[in-house]
């Protein structure tokens, strides 16, 4: 299956990373070279080499953040366990210097998985602490466990997306009219 990159935010697109197929609620991150993959089609970096300990890392971090998010979502505090997760992940966060000539740039290190993750909780801890967060959703349908931050102007995105969810549910309203009219 592929990645999805609806979130409008890097955390939510890595919580993302758990799905509902065919076949019940899928793990698109199955093995390092996944979780490897999944740092590339981000955009984060290329060519990050992840370990198991490495994957074991980024669903314990995936875990925390979707904990978080349902309770956000829920207008609950979140858990002060994974607050002082993603603290510690993103305070591993380093900028590094680069450049030459009068030509230099501050940019994030991003050359292993920690440093991976570490930009992943930080952009959560940053959504937490701005009026962003007050635009988080996740999918309205009952079948989808997909989150995203609504950058819509009207703020009424409700699906993760018109091309599957929002269409599903069009038809199924559509579909339980014809019923009542039937009857
Ligand atoms: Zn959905």
């Amino acid at each position: 299956m592929d990645f999805v990159f609806l979130g409008n935010n890097l955390a939510a697109d890595f919580v993302n990373t758990e799905v509902i197929a065919q076949a019940g609620r899928t793990d698109l991150l199955t093995s390092p070279e996944w979780l490897s993959n999944w740092f590339e089609s981000s955009g984060i970096a290329v060519a990050i080499k992840c370990s198991e300990n490495d994957l074991n890392d980024a669903k314990e971090l995936r875990s925390s953040i979707r904990r978080t998010f349902d309770l956000v979502i829920e207008s609950k505090t979140i858990q002060p366990a994974d607050i002082a997760l993603l603290n510690a992940r993103s305070n591993e966060l380093r900028r590094v210097l680069s450049g030459s000539n009068s030509d230099y740039k501050l940019s994030f290190r991003l050359e292993s998985s920690a440093d991976a993750l570490a930009l992943i909780a930080q952009t959560c801890c940053e959504l937490l602490a701005s009026p962003r967060i007050r635009s988080l959703r996740k999918c309205a349908s009952e079948k989808c466990i997909l989150y995203f931050v609504d950058t819509s102007k009207n703020q009424l995105r409700q699906w993760c997306s018109m091309e599957t969810c929002g269409n599903r549910e069009k038809v199924r309203k559509h579909y339980g009219k014809n019923k009542a009219l039937e009857q």
